[in-house]
């Protein structure tokens, strides 16, 4: 038997060529596992071949596979060509399982915006799995895929990875191709890999990443080494006091994330405290007006006419007003309008030129951390996973789940996310930054500490 909980991509691989498991059986396995999660808005039948199938959040453009970005406004979107990195899978034999569940346009931390309905976190199904990505983060923790893409703009791969226990990488900006996947903030989406250990996790970053010429933000990335080191001697660990330990950080999170602070100073680490106080004072203020600015210019696309839904009107304008109004939830109208507001004539300056000067700030801040240190260390999330339905009536307190994530996205750094330990049950997750490009330190510290660690990714429920 194929057991989907326990196997990587690369354990997967093994099977396929030692001709232990065919590509078919591989695939079944997966396919035909219940999934009780709403992880998959759509499921795929068997392309044929032998590679190791995949999932996909929906929010990537997948030629002949409905693509509809969690909203009811691409419901019945059909994308006749693939993304750059549906192609680069595609080209390594990688086989979709299916389009996971996301918030609508990517917008949330807990699923819930999706038109879809809420996905469910596979350690308790009363909780959220985190979002935006957690249709794929559930579905990797669940079993019903070996690994997955997501894609991150303030926190969607790394807060469900927390959230449900295994690792995400959100890359550095511009290493991996936005050609083909749905626009949301451009100046901070990227996709990234959801696995079970951080080896699968490079694997993938490995077969995404690099120039595109369909993105011109993209460029050449150093070749991608699968980790294999037990130690981080020499590794100098920073840890910003106002990201750990501080107001709002449940205890239980703390705890994990000192432990692994030991464990990594016993593995030959050096951890010291240091501080990023603007970044994570201002980093959710400036997100919420640079992401909602761009989403407005880049969901004006949505107008009836290009894409999915149409609602008649009596002319052309109520046509739109009618389209839109049907077609998008309440998050993708409350940041249109924010968006649209901050980039008004008279306010622009005020809100969206301030926001863009205290990006400038966020960045330097964490460039000079990194003359000192070689990765900065935090918790994830502030919580583990909390209950559907806890946070859906308050905006704010949602935003508030990514107030560790966003400042390195605002900066555009790489941010990986290993669990490290649970707290009530549940997982809690460590988050590592580093300089820009320097995913391979990256993989070589996390691989180190996840051996030292040695989390079960398997949900407690399923084993
Ligand atoms: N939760 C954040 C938001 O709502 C980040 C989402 C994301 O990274 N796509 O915008």
């Amino acid at each position: 038997m194929i057991d989907t909980l326990r196997l990587t991509a690369e354990g997967a691989k093994e099977l396929l060529d030692k001709k232990e498991v065919s590509g078919a059986e591989l695939f079944a396995a997966y396919a035909g596992r219940e999934d009780e999660y709403n992880a998959f808005l759509h499921r795929c039948g068997d392309p044929g071949g032998d590679g190791i199938p995949i999932a996909i959040k929906d929010i990537i453009g997948t030629k002949g596979i409905p693509t509809t970005a969690g909203s009811k406004i691409l419901e019945n979107y059909v994308p006749v060509y693939d993304a750059t990195v549906i192609a680069n899978c595609k080209a390594h034999g990688l086989r979709i399982l299916g389009k996971t569940n996301t918030d609508e346009f990517a917008m949330g931390s807990s699923t819930e915006n999706s038109a879809y309905g809420p996905a469910c976190n596979p350690w308790d199904l009363s909780r959220v799995p985190g979002g935006s990505g957690g249709g794929s983060a559930a579905a990797v923790s669940g079993g019903l895929a070996p690994w997955a893409l997501g894609s991150d703009t303030g926190g969607s791969i790394k807060q469900p990875a927390a959230l449900c226990g295994h690792v995400g990488l959100r890359p550095t900006y511009g290493t991996v191709s936005r050609y083909g996947v749905v626009s949301f903030a451009s100046s901070l989406d990227q996709v990234g890999p959801v696995a079970k250990n951080v080896r699968d996790c490079a694997y993938l970053y490995s077969i995404i990443s690099g120039r595109d010429a369909n993105d011109s933000t993209t460029v050449d990335v150093p070749a991608v080494e699968l980790p294999t080191a037990e130690d981080l001697k020499g590794l100098r660990i920073g840890v910003p006091k106002e990201m750990n330990g501080v107001a709002g950080i449940e205890p239980g999170v703390t705890a994990a994330v000192s432990r692994a602070l030991e464990l990594a100073e016993s593995l030959g680490a050096s951890v010291e405290e240091c501080s990023l106080p603007r970044s994570v004072d201002y980093g959710v203020a400036c997100y919420y007006l640079v992401a909602p600015a761009e989403a407005s210019a880049n969901l004006s696309r949505y107008d009836g006419v290009r894409y999915g839904l149409r609602v008649d009107g009596d002319d052309f304008r109520e046509m739109i007003m009618r389209t839109r109004d049907a077609g998008f939830g309440d998050e993708p109208k409350r940041r249109i309008m924010i968006g649209t507001y901050a980039l008004s004539s008279g306010y622009y300056d005020a809100y969206y030129g301030t926001a863009q000067k205290v990006r400038t700030v966020i960045r330097r801040e964490h460039e000079e951390l990194f003359q000192r240190f070689d990765v900065i260390v935090s918790p994830t999330s502030p919580t583990v996973a909390f209950p559907i339905g806890a946070k859906i009536d308050d905006p704010v307190a949602m935003y508030m789940n990514d107030v560790l994530t966003i400042p390195s996205c605002m900066a555009g750094l790489p941010g990986l996310n290993i669990p490290c330990g649970l707290s009530e049950g549940l997982p809690v997750g460590l988050q590592l930054i580093g300089p820009q490009f320097a995913e391979n330190a990256l993989f070589r510290m996390a691989h180190a500490l996840e051996q030292a660690i040695g989390f079960d990714v398997v949900p407690e429920r399923l084993r």
